[in-house]
């Protein structure tokens, strides 16, 4: 068995090039992070040669004696970690697990209502082109355009009128918590079920620094490769044990054939991780990035640049950057923070004037540096060459400096020294 290297000297150099790029550029991207080394070990183990269709215990397949006993740590860590009475670990994503969920709860035609792809919505909570957006009848609700606070009283206002079976609550781009409760109860006054997805936030209600929607929601659904820090995947959360059954059918045979048992391995080894004391920290370190970052785009030299941060800070783990009023559009931004060597992404922002594909919008997420060891004094600086990069009229004189800026920062917290 010869080293990749020599088997596949293609891939191999993307590889090599793609860590490369990790280790030397600043990750900004608000749904990325790093798995830790023991995560990818566990996944690039040899559980990918087992098929284990079924659940553990109830398999369509022999020899699943260790891929039952990986799985079962997976299901308890999680359930330990969130709180919740059942779990289903084997979902491929994120995706994967709100399709099911919404399998689990609804026959096609139903209505749904969900936060709109362009308030900061995610494509599972049913934009048009989506199975979610095809399979059933989605109302979508807003934020204020006075604030860009979620409106709940729309959402109440649209339940009533539209008497959804389902609602989700949940962001892909929004940066202050949800009310759950109040969630709960506008879905307890029209008889509909609450899914949150957590996709975005679960590493930081894993560490306590967040509202948990598990004691809310009917079904709470999550990726573990965001806050989490696992591998790329879903996982869904119910404490009802009907619903769990109807969960577990959903997924499989209903949607996916064999789990991905070196993938969940990985997964429970992320959620014993999450449990840590390091995480929490991790999960402090994230958060006081995200104010360290917002706090400097609010001040004067951004806003004389038309630059601004929606709702005027965040609660999580994310700024989005509002350049609605900014002659720099958000592909520019995202393009000039680029040439600095910062990853970000562009955004739409709610009521963006700017089609989808420029965008007004960047957002900002700091979970893959504080991983890296990112503090406060070096989120500042990462604050600072952020709006200098955007506010600056003459890109070629400052961006040199900057570059060499973010190098110093790179050089400073080494990513996967061993590797
Ligand atoms: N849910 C939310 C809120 C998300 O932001 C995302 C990913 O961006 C997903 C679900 C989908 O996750 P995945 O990309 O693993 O399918």
């Amino acid at each position: 068995d010869l080293p990749l290297s020599e088997v596949d000297p293609e891939v191999h150099a993307a590889l090599t090039s793609e860590l490369d790029r990790q280790r030397n550029t600043l990750e900004l991207i608000a749904s990325e992070n790093f798995a830790p080394v023991a995560v990818l070990q566990a996944q690039g183990s040899v559980l990918t040669n087992k098929y284990a269709e079924g659940y553990p215990g109830r398999r369509y397949y022999g020899g699943c004696e260790h891929v039952d006993t990986v799985e079962r740590l997976a299901i308890d860590r999680v359930r330990r970690l969130f709180g919740s009475r059942f779990a289903n670990v084997q979902p491929h994503s994120g995706a994967q697990a709100n399709a099911a969920a919404m399998f689990a709860m609804l026959e096609p035609g139903d209505t749904v209502l969900g936060l709109d792809l362009a308030h900061g919505g995610h494509l599972t909570h049913g934009m048009r082109a989506n199975f979610s957006g095809r399979l059933y009848r989605v109302v979508p609700y807003h934020v204020r355009d006075t604030d860009f606070r979620l409106d709940l009283a729309e959402v109440e206002r649209l339940a009533a009128e539209h008497r959804p079976k389902l609602i989700v609550a949940g962001w892909s781009a929004y940066p202050l918590h949800l009310d759950f409760a109040a969630f709960r109860r506008i879905a307890d006054g029209v008889g509909a079920r609450l899914m949150v997805d957590m996709a975005h936030f679960a590493g930081l209600v894993a560490a306590g620094l967040h509202p948990s929607p598990v004691p809310h929601a009917d079904v709470v659904t999550t990726t573990t490769h965001k806050t989490l820090g696992g591998p790329r995947g879903g996982v869904i959360l119910t404490d009802d044990a009907a619903l769990a059954k109807r969960i577990d059918s959903a997924v499989f045979p209903g949607q996916q054939g064999g789990p991905l048992e070196h993938v969940i391995a990985a997964k429970a080894v992320a959620f014993n991780l999450a449990a840590t004391e390091e995480f929490r920290d991790r999960q402090r370190r994230t958060l006081e990035g995200a104010r360290v970052i917002a706090r400097r785009l609010l001040a004067d030299d951004v806003r004389q640049a038309g630059i601004s941060v929606l709702t005027g800070g965040t609660q999580v783990h994310l700024v989005v950057v509002d350049l609605r009023h900014s002659s720099l559009d958000g592909r520019q931004a995202e393009d000039r923070l680029h040439a600095a060597g910062i990853t970000v992404n562009r955004n739409a922002v709610p009521f963006d004037p700017r089609p989808p594909m420029v965008s007004s919008g960047v957002r900002i997420g700091t979970p893959a540096l504080a991983t890296r060891g990112f503090g406060a004094p070096e989120f500042a600086e990462v604050a600072d060459i952020i709006a200098t990069a955007l506010v600056t009229t003459t890109p070629d004189d400052v961006l040199p400096g900057l570059r060499a800026r973010v190098a110093a920062l790179a050089a400073k917290f080494p990513l996967y020294p061993e590797m």
